[in-house]
């Protein structure tokens, strides 16, 4: 089966062909500008290989409801043109086939579920630390989602007082996205993220926030695994942070699997995107 997958992201688009095992053929890098130039790219290269699905991951906030009539529309972002483009309607009219449509951060955390560090789990809890903060949840193959996609990247959290730095968040300053996404890490300590010793105070923090995310994810959602990905977790010193601080929080309140088993690192790294909006179009077709 010949299968189309998007991961649309602010600075470009990929698009891959590929199989309804998540497997990729050849893909193509389409830099994000306009929407209508961009989007005309993406129809145009879908049309010319004529797939008989699309599974597309986009940057948000998006509409994810079904039942509203602003279903698959970017809503309200700073992209420039983008807010309140009908993203999906765009593509139907040109290509009248099956498209699933749901955020980056879903269809990584999709393929992470089916193919990745949560395969064969029923309750998948995938967060990403990038340039900002999102989680997907997958329960049984399907997303949790109420009126819209969930925004656990930003929950509150308990800030260490020994952290002054006043957070990154346009919207609430300090919540998880504003302490300890990338850019915020590199506005607290003037540099790259990269460059940052692994025994600095400041990843101490950043993992004790993480936890305190985990944490309170593990009482709300109780999953049976919780999976992170993006740019900030490359730091192969984090996860263990990560865990120590759980520990601590969690407290014994409840039964978790084994921390090494529980709290893990992506395990289809780059891929998790196309190869998870591969399968949402074949599930889409199915
Ligand atoms: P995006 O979120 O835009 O898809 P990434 O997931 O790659 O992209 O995240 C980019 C962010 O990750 C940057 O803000 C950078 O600070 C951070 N980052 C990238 N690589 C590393 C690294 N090796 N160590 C720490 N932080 C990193
Ligand atoms: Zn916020």
């Amino acid at each position: 089966m010949k299968i189309g997958a998007v991961e649309a992201g602010g600075t470009k688009f990929v698009c891959a062909i590929g199989d309804e095992n998540g497997q990729v053929s050849e893909q193509i890098k389409i830099p994000t500008t306009s929407p209508k130039e961009t989007m005309n790219q993406v129809i145009n290269y879908f049309k010319e290989q004529q797939v008989e699905a699309i599974g597309v991951g986009t940057f948000g906030p998006i509409n994810v409801n079904k039942n509203s009539v602003t279903y698959g529309y970017v809503t309200k972002t700073p992209k420039p043109g983008w807010s309140n483009y009908d993203f999906l309607g765009s593509m139907k009219k040109e290509l009248n086939i099956p498209i699933s449509f749901t955020t980056d951060v879903n269809a990584a955390g999709y393929g992470e579920a089916v193919q990745g560090a949560g395969r064969g789990k029923e309750n998948v809890l995938y967060w990403t630390i990038g340039t900002g903060i999102g989680a997907g949840y997958v329960q049984n193959g399907e997303f949790l989602q109420g009126i819209s996609h969930p925004e656990m990247g930003h929950m509150l959290i308990r800030q260490n007082p020994n952290d002054i730095y006043e957070g990154h968040c346009p919207f609430h300053k300090n919540c998880f996205e504003g302490l300890a996404a990338g850019p915020a890490i590199e506005e607290r300590i003037g540099k790259k993220a990269v460059e940052l010793d692994q025994n600095d105070p400041v990843w101490d923090y950043i993992a004790d926030y993480a936890a305190q995310a985990c944490v309170t994810a593990t009482l709300v959602l109780r999953p049976d695994i919780i999976i992170f990905g993006g740019g900030v977790i490359h730091q192969e010193h984090l996860l263990k942070k990560i865990r120590k601080h759980f520990k601590e929080q969690l407290n014994d309140y409840v039964d978790v699997p084994p921390l090494e088993e529980y709290i893990v690192r992506i395990g289809l790294n780059d891929d998790a995107g196309i190869k998870g909006a591969l399968l949402l179009a074949a599930k889409e077709l199915s």
